[in-house]
């Protein structure tokens, strides 16, 4: 716990969080014609897609894509390559979702919005556990935000320092005796 110099979302309302996420997405895709389906944003939104499809009732289906940007420690980098992509030949039937952990740019998913719908997806929108508006490069906005967080580096519940902290089911922040 040394490291964490405080938690920012406690385990509770990260389950009252995504339950209310769930419901909205719920709503509005009841009656969507077509296959919907869940991007995971590999590896940070794991934990949180794992928890916001337990809570959905639309059937999904889900498809993980894995992206690298070059940046090092607390800062992400402004290239951006994709490793694992979406790879299906009924795409044109699909209402992609894709489930990101934390919005920080905004350079990752404008990226990734854009090439999904080139790809010829039916419909793509954006969910996100957190949202550092205040960090914005590119005007952003996400369809569904579970909570706007001040700029502070954050881990845990998926989120990681150097591939670690992800276990932790809070959100907490980091303190900066750990990268400085
Ligand atoms: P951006 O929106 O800048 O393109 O990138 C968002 C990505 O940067 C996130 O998916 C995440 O990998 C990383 N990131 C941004 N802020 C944080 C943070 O506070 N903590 C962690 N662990 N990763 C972050
Ligand atoms: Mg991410």
């Amino acid at each position: 716990m040394s490291d964490i110099s405080r938690v920012l979302i406690s385990a509770e309302e990260l389950d009252r969080i995504t339950t209310r996420v769930a419901a909205e997405i719920d709503r509005d895709y009841k009656d969507v014609e077509g296959r919907i389906v869940l991007v995971c944003v590999l590896k940070g939104s794991i934990v949180f897609m794992g928890d916001l499809m337990k809570k959905l009732t639309v059937p999904v289906e889900i498809e993980c894509v894995r992206i690298s940007s070059y940046g090092s420690g607390t800062t992400s980098g402004g290239r951006i390559n994709l490793l694992l992509d979406v790879d299906r030949a009924d795409i044109g039937e699909c209402n992609l979702i894709v489930v990101e952990d934390i919005i920080d740019s905004g350079l990752t998913l404008t990226f990734l919005v854009k090439h999904l719908i080139d790809k010829g997806a039916k419909s793509v929108r954006t969910v996100t556990l957190l949202d550092k508006p205040s960090r914005r490069k590119v005007d952003f906005k996400t369809d569904y935000v579970g909570k706007e967080i001040p700029d502070e580096f954050v881990i845990g519940y998926g989120l990681d320092y150097d591939e670690r902290y992800r276990e932790l089911p809070y959100v907490g922040i980091l303190d900066p005796s750990v990268y400085s």
